[in-house]
């Protein structure tokens, strides 16, 4: 097993090679987006050859960050590259297939990330499953060894943190988060500006799916587990885009009592896409996920699971119950 290096030798890779490709997970996140734009944009202010592809492209929403048309889909044909940068992925297959075929052999691999599940790809690792989001880890790489840190860049990695700390609200969050959220804003961000940007400018479409995910809110567990399942022809029906789902599991999780909620996607080729988010670190989801090949965060985790929606609910459902007996009733 590769053990972490230090930021200082990242840095020092990113001062003396010159061809750089930077990716982060598909179904890109704030702090994926955040953290490649971020990375992109530090080794274009180095004078670097830089690349940044993510295999889902750049969601709109986060389309207002400056100079984010960096971020493209990967190109037709293989391109070679000194070094691939890999951001807030925790295992190699979430960069994508699309991805991972238009990569020449022989790159050097830096994985820097802060899942505890991390499988640790690559040559040169900084995973540090504390950090609140891997926007935390870029800030302090950036600051420590003295690289670029430009408006531009603080903005991608404020909506990087504020988006994976549930707005600064989750625990993992601490007093170096905040100092770090104060610093991005003496280097230019516009809080009230990024935050509208980020925060309260859903399409409708996303709230109507909102609607029709509440018309099958299911309660389990006495009532402590909320989940509630998306399948493929109401997405169609509602004209669903991938990236309409992000976030809507904080809805159940936000009611009194509820310790669990899921949301199950019904994806093309017999797949479910699981989220499950956890508000009592004794019921760990990163281990539940697990159980089904995902991973994640003790309080937030993913997985893609074989089944149908229903037969995939009802596995899950059972496992988060067993996994409930954590808790005193
Ligand atoms: P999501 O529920 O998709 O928002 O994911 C929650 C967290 O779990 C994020 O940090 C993801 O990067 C991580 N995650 C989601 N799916 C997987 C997976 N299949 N394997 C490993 N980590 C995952």
């Amino acid at each position: 097993m590769n053990s972490n290096s230090t930021l200082d030798a990242i840095a020092s890779v990113l001062r003396n090679k010159q061809r750089f490709l930077v990716l982060s997970h598909f179904r890109p996140d704030g702090d994926a987006i955040g953290c490649a734009l971020a990375m992109g944009l530090c080794l274009k202010e180095m004078g670097k050859e830089v690349k940044v592809w993510n295999e889902d492209g750049l969601p709109q929403r986060f389309a207002f960050l400056q100079q984010s048309a960096l971020i493209n889909t990967p190109p037709q044909a293989a391109e070679a590259f000194e070094v691939v940068i890999v951001l807030d992925t925790a295992v190699r297959n979430r960069v994508g297939a699309r991805c991972l075929e238009k990569i020449a052999p022989g790159a050097l691999w830096i994985n820097i990330d802060h899942h505890v599940s991390n499988d640790r790809l690559g040559d040169l690792l900084y995973i540090d499953s504390a950090a609140p989001a891997a926007g935390q880890i870029l800030f302090e790489l950036f600051q420590q060894c003295g690289l670029p840190l430009t408006a531009p860049m603080a903005d991608a990695l404020y909506a990087a943190i504020s988006t994976d700390t549930g707005s600064f609200q989750y625990p993992n969050t601490t007093a170096r988060t905040y100092e770090i959220a104060a610093e991005l804003v003496r280097l230019g961000v516009n809080i009230g500006a990024i935050n509208q940007a980020l925060y309260e400018n859903s399409p409708r479409r996303r709230l109507e799916l909102l609607r029709a995910l509440l018309n099958v809110l299911r309660f389990s567990s006495g009532e402590r587990v909320a989940s509630f399942a998306l399948s493929a022809q109401t997405a169609f029906d509602l004209g669903t885009i991938p990236d309409d789902t992000e976030g809507l599991i904080d809805t159940i999780r936000s009611i009194e009592g509820v310790v669990v909620a899921a949301f199950f996607e019904e994806l093309e080729g017999g797949l479910i896409r699981l989220s499950l988010r956890s508000k009592d670190a004794r019921v760990d989801v990163c281990a539940i996920c697990g159980e089904f090949g995902g991973g994640g965060h003790t309080l937030a985790s993913g997985a893609r699971v074989a089944g149908t929606l229903s037969e995939v609910q009802e596995r899950v459902l059972a496992a988060i119950d067993r996994h409930m007996s954590a808790l005193p009733a």
